[in-house]
């Protein structure tokens, strides 16, 4: 039993820490994060609203191994492949990661961890946590009912021609035939 006190943060996730005194201390962090301090992952998405809020424990398995477990949900704004309107779409991922050192040690993790290398001193979390967001979008966005109306808007403006319709209850057309 670790007789250091976990620590607990709240608030703003922090941007790094120190891999080997978190996992000593199994330490936890929750916070949000803006998805437009997020630019790989705006790659992906219609703009940069939303924010991710994200909860990492650092600890290790019977085994010894270092982890880096964590929690993530953001609310994004992709294009529906229907309609090409913004959908929102909520994001969730769970991850249990393995904190290496180098790439040899990569390659010696046990296999049901995905490695996270790491310095001595230093492990940046935005990216890692950009990468499982990523992970987990999905392959194409829809909207469950796209709005009709602005299908139809756009179907319009695809046409190369609008052609003139005559419905027949339109009042001219009517008048037309009393013409004759
Ligand atoms: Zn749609």
């Amino acid at each position: 039993m670790s007789t250091i006190a976990r620590t607990m943060n709240q608030g703003l996730f922090p941007v790094r820490v120190d891999p080997i005194k978190s996992v000593e201390q199994e330490a936890e962090f929750s916070g949000s994060i803006q998805v437009s301090k997020l630019e790989r992952l705006q790659n992906f998405l219609q703009d940069d609203s939303g924010e991710a809020q994200v909860e990492i424990q650092f600890g290790h398995d019977q085994q010894g191994t270092s982890l880096l477990r964590g929690q993530c949900q953001a609310q994004v704004r992709m294009t529906c492949q229907r309609c090409m309107n913004p959908v929102d779409v909520e994001l969730s991922t769970n991850f249990e990661l393995g904190i290496v050192f180098s790439d040899e040690q990569a390659k010696h993790l046990p296999k049901q961890y995905e490695p996270v290398i790491a310095e001595r001193d230093d492990l940046v979390l935005l990216p890692v946590i950009e990468d499982e967001l990523i992970l987990s979008l999905p392959m194409y966005a829809y909207h469950a009912e796209c709005d009709d109306n602005e299908l139809v808007a756009k179907a319009e403006e695809m046409k190369p021609e609008p052609v003139e319709t005559e419905a027949p209850n339109n009042p001219f057309s009517v008048l037309e035939q009393l013409k004759k």
